[in-house]
Order: C-alpha cells, then structure tokens, then sequence
C-alpha cells in the first residue's frame, strides 16, 4: 500500500488536529500520572483506530504497512501538540517490533503486540545496569540454566516506565568464561513474575520515570529466549538499531527558538530589553545556525529516505548538538528572567518551560547514547578516525580485572 506523502501529512493534520483538544497539552494540564497514563492509553487506541499506530509495521500485526517516512512525518505532526505519547516511546520503539521478529509462539506474540499497540499493555527495555551503560558488553545480571529454564539475577538501571510495564526485554550474563560479547543472552520477561522489584528514582525535575529494578532468582522458561544462547549481543544492536529513523527535534525536546525570543523581547538587561543586548543577540543567531543545520541534515536523511537509500550515522550529530543547544538556551533563559526563572510549576512540560527543560536536559545528554559515545560515533563512522584502544578485547569476562 503507498500513500503520496503530502497527503499523508495532510491526513495526520487534520486527524491530530480534531483530538488534539482531547489529548493534547491543554488537555494534560494538572492531571495525575495515574489520570495521565489513562489518558495516553485513550490516546494510543484512537490513534490505532484512525490508522496512526504501527505506521510501518506490517498489517498482519495490526501496523499500516507503509514506508518509515509515513511515520516520521506522522511524528513530525503530533509533536508540537503535546500528546501523551512518551509512555509508550520506549516500549513500541524497541521491545515490540524485537518480539515482532524474533518471538516463537505467534498466536501469543500477535496478541502481545496489538494489545502494545493499542496502549494496553507496555514493554519496557531492561539493557543498563550499574556495571554496564556505554559498555553494554560489561553488564553482570546473571541468567543461569536450571533445567529446561533459566534463572535471572541481578539488577538493572534507569529502566524507562518500568513502573507501568507489563513486560520487558533483557540482556544478561549466560557465561562469564567468554570475552564479554560472546557470552550474552536476550530473553522477555514477565515483569509481574515472582523476584522482579521495581523502584522508581527521583530525578531533579521531580519526574521518576526511570527506575531500578532487581531480579532474584526469577524463572524463565527456554521459550522466554529471543536470541540463540550466547548471541544477546548481536540481538541488543538490532534491537538499538530498530528505532533509527525518528522525528528530530532541533529543540532538544526543550522550547522551541521563537519561544526565547519572544522572552527576549520582554525582559531586560540592564535597563534595555534583551534584544538589543549584543549577547543576547549572538546567541540567537549561533542557535538558530545550530538548529537551521540539524534541519539540514534531518531533510536530506528524508530525501535519502524516499529514495530509498539508507540515511548514514550524521544521524548522530542531531542529539548531540539539539540537546546541548536547548541546554545552553534554557540556561540563557533562566538568567533573564532574573529570580521568576526560579519558579517552580511541577508537572510542567521540558517544551515550555525553561526551568525544567534545564533541570532535565542533563539525562537527554545520556540517554540513548551519552554525548561521548556520540562524539565516538562521529570521529569513527564520519570521520573515519581509528577505533578507541580496547585493552579487554578477546578476553574471558570473568578474567577482566575489577
Ligand atoms: C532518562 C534516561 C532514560 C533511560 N532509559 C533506559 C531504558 O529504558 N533502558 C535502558 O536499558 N537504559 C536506559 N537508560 C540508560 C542509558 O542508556 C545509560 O545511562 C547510558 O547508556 C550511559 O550509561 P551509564 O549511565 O552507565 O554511564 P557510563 O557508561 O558509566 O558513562 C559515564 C560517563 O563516561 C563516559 N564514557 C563511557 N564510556 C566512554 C568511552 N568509551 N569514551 C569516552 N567516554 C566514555 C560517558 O559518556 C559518560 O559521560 C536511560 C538513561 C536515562 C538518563
């Protein structure tokens, strides 16, 4: 099935356009997280029913079976409006088309991934750990054979929504006498399974999204395994690979440029307003070329995209250079606005309000791939530069010194 582009664009805005007083940001305002995560599965399902979830997942699981630009474009779309979309970020961007590919018994994997789908139930990704984040090789949760199943222990960390998910998939340890990335397994696992505890963490902007959570002794069937055993490592790339071709926010997922000015425009600096200020200028001109740059790079991905080719790792360069832009802003904008930028609105949203879009630009600085893995990823896959030294290479994981 095709669908011309502009027309898909046009479908999306009308569509998002009717509920967006419904689901959008004015809708969310002052609600729970229990009120909010019932709005968003509401939302998650309307959107199943218009055609607009699992864009391009194939139809026999319940997608629309078109191109990933039809679902960059959506996005695109839908995300100045607020929508109540992140809780389900992780979960349909990573664990579920994982399970979509590799899962064994197919009757339950299709009804695991409709009901994911529709906002039912949530997956979450249970990948770091204290011992093993940039390194994912490095990580220590044990899965040991008892029979015909396994048994899990360990602990994970900064799982998103872990809180809220129903399932999970996970990386561990099946042999500690192979160099590190040969003695991986990936399983799925119930999270609602005996030995599983969950414990949200606190971060700065108040939000506790991210959580700890610890397995002891919790049993797995062979049936629960994704990869072959000993292949984790392999199956962990596909699964961060899975979610290349999003909507890049030139923002950061902080308030937009037109938003600073404006800010600008009403708050002084020394008795004149701030953009007469020759500082104040300059920075909106060096975020603006940022930002005009990042745009740059996102349309010819697109274009490389609708030709069918493969965008390349310049890909890299947005989160990077988006999020320490909207960082250096938001802290621009806190200085004007003086003692009010200390303000505190709870609840408030990173995309309008300066305040907690710096107190959280920090874990978008880390998430998905730190900034100096980032700065890796360019000097090795654009810039062609040597690969770091790496003294543990082709050594026993358990030999590695601690
Ligand atoms: C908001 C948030 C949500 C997250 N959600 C999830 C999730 O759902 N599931 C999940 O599995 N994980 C999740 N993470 C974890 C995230 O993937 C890791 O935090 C990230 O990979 C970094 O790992 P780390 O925290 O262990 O830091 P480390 O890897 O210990 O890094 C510490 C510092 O050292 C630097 N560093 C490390 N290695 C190198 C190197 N080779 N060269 C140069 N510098 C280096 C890093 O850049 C960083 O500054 C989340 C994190 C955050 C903040």
């Amino acid at each position: 099935m095709t669908v011309d582009l502009d027309t898909w664009r046009t479908r999306a805005r009308e569509w998002l356009g009717e509920v967006a007083p419904n689901f959008g940001r004015d809708a969310r305002r002052g609600l729970s997280e229990a009120e909010d995560l019932a709005l968003a599965r509401r939302y998650q399902a309307a959107k199943h029913d218009a055609g607009f979830a699992g864009i391009n997942w194939p139809r026999e699981f319940g997608g629309q079976g078109l191109s990933p630009l039809h679902k960059v474009i959506f996005e695109e779309e839908e995300m100045p409006l607020g929508m109540p979309s992140a809780y389900f970020g992780v979960s349909l961007g990573m664990p579920v088309p994982i399970l979509m590919r590799y899962g064994s018994d197919e009757a339950w994997v299709k009804q695991r991934v409709l009901a994911a789908l529709r906002g039912e139930e949530i997956w979450c990704q249970l990948f770091s750990e204290p011992s093993g984040g940039s390194d994912l090789a490095a990580l220590r949760t044990r899965a040991e054979r008892d029979g015909d199943s396994w048994r899990l222990n360990g602990q994970k960390l900064w799982t998103t929504y872990a809180q809220h998910a129903d399932y999970g998939v996970i990386v561990a340890r099946s042999d500690p006498t192979v160099p590190k990335h040969q003695g991986l397994t990936y399983f799925w696992v119930d999270m609602k399974s005996p030995g599983v505890t969950v414990r949200p963490i606190k971060l700065a902007d108040g939000k506790d999204h991210v959580n700890e959570v610890f397995f002891d002794d919790v049993r797995l069937e062979d049936r629960q395994r994704l990869s072959p055993v000993g292949g984790g490592f392999a199956l962990a790339i596909a699964t961060l690979m899975i979610e290349r071709y999003s909507a890049a926010d030139p923002a950061g997922f902080g308030p937009p440029l037109d938003a600073f000015i404006e800010l600008a425009r009403t708050s002084e600096v020394n008795g004149r307003p701030a953009l007469a200020d020759g500082r104040v200028r300059s920075a909106i001109a060096r975020h603006y070329a940022l930002r005009a740059g990042l745009q740059a790079i996102t349309r010819r991905a697109m274009l490389m995209m609708e030709a069918g080719m493969e965008p390349g790792p310049e890909g890299a360069l947005n989160k990077l250079v988006a999020v320490r832009s909207r960082q250096r802003l938001s802290e621009l904008a806190l200085d004007l606005m003086g003692t009010l930028g200390l303000a505190w609105r709870p609840g408030a949203s990173g995309k309008e309000d300066w305040a907690t879009s710096w107190l959280d630009a920090p874990t978008g600085r880390i998430a998905g791939g730190a900034d100096e893995m980032l700065l890796n990823t360019i000097a090795e896959k654009v810039l062609g530069l040597p690969q770091d030294h790496r003294p543990d290479k082709g050594v026993p994981f358990n030999q590695i010194p601690v």
